[in-house]
């Protein structure tokens, strides 16, 4: 049976030690000192009140009746690893201050012990506690800024590569994305097209709706392009109402067709009639930013010749 029967709740001292008198004048001094004790004649007992209360400091007797003393330190060590333990014997050998010592122990004491050195390792043990309790929390503050901060980068970078009104990709991410894919043309010779499109009268439409049904529309707009390409395109908002298609593995003729399609669809489910502008890696490109130019040129054609309809680079 423990001297104090209540269970700490908060941090304290334990003494396990089979000597009564040591106990009691041990428990004297440090409730004094204004810490809290339990204490335990024998390891079983000590291990049990480990397992239920968090000690700051555990003093360890190394020959107790039941368990050797290391035995104790090793589960003690086990059962609470920020736990420190004190080894406090009477039968000192520097082996076994050497064993403690590498086993976790705080540190070890030979009895007859001085009271007040022995207070002053309880008091560095607790002061390491109070440290370690410190950097813990702090590391865990650390932790949550370091996920808060990762959640917000990906939001931000989320944000700065795609258009806030569509959802759609940005011009931002059409550079990064053209720029694989025209490298892969240009040095594996893998088809590349694009698909330059501009909603035609869009500004009549805006005029004679408003600016809040236009928005809608290009968010409507932008999810009937979406469904109409194939999953390995990319569909990007390039501006106010234009939007573009990059078709990796595609050449000119099946751009047309893919193009052509998303006239159709577009006009018979979108509200709007489209003009298109298609244009193809090929040997004489130097740039990408040549691709996008002639997907340009080919759009302002296909406005010329009186818009809803598809021209491809060059045009013939
Ligand atoms: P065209 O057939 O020659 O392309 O004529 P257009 O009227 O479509 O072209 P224009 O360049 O004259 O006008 C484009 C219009 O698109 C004007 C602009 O207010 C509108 N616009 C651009 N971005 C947005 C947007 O985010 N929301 C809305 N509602 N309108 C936009
Ligand atoms: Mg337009
Ligand atoms: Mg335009």
């Amino acid at each position: 049976m423990t001297e104090k029967s209540n269970i700490l709740t908060k941090a304290g001292i334990l003494i396990i030690d089979d000597d009564p008198n040591l106990r009691k004048t041990l428990s004297d001094i440090l409730g004094a000192k204004g810490y809290e004790t339990l204490t335990a004649k024998d390891a079983a007992e000590g291990l049990s009140l480990v397992r239920q209360c968090s000690f700051d400091v555990v003093l360890i007797d190394l020959g107790l009746p039941d368990i050797p003393g290391i035995e104790v330190l090793n589960k003690v060590k086990a059962s609470r690893p920020s736990a420190e333990a004190i080894i406090l014997t009477g039968n000192a050998t520097l082996d076994s201050a050497i064993e403690a010592t590498n086993k976790g122990a705080f540190s070890y004491l030979q009895k007859p012990y001085d009271v007040d050195q022995l207070l002053l390792h309880i008091k560095r043990a607790v002061e390491k506690r109070e440290a370690d309790r410190k950097i813990l929390l702090q590391s865990t503050e650390l932790k949550k800024i370091n996920t808060e901060l990762r959640v917000l980068y990906t939001k931000a970078n989320f944000s700065s590569l795609h258009d806030p009104l569509t959802g759609l990709a940005n011009r931002r991410f059409l550079e990064v994305q053209l720029e694989k894919h025209y490298a892969a043309a240009k040095r594996y010779g893998q088809l590349l097209s694009v698909i330059m499109l501009d909603i035609d009268h869009f500004k009549l439409y805006n005029d004679t709706r408003g600016h809040v049904e236009g928005d809608s529309l290009l968010v409507r707009f932008a999810q009937t392009v979406l469904e109409t390409v194939r999953t390995a395109d990319y569909v990007f908002r390039f501006g106010g109402e234009e939007f573009l298609v990059m078709l990796p593995g595609t050449d000119r003729d099946h751009a047309c067709m893919a193009a052509e399609r998303l006239r159709r669809v577009v006009e018979s489910e979108a509200g709007v009639t489209i003009s298109i502008g298609v244009s193809s890696f090929s040997a004489d490109i130097a740039t990408k930013e040549q691709l996008i130019e002639n997907a340009d040129k080919a759009l302002y054609e296909a406005k010329n010749k009186g818009r809803n309809r598809v021209e491809a680079w060059p045009c013939g």
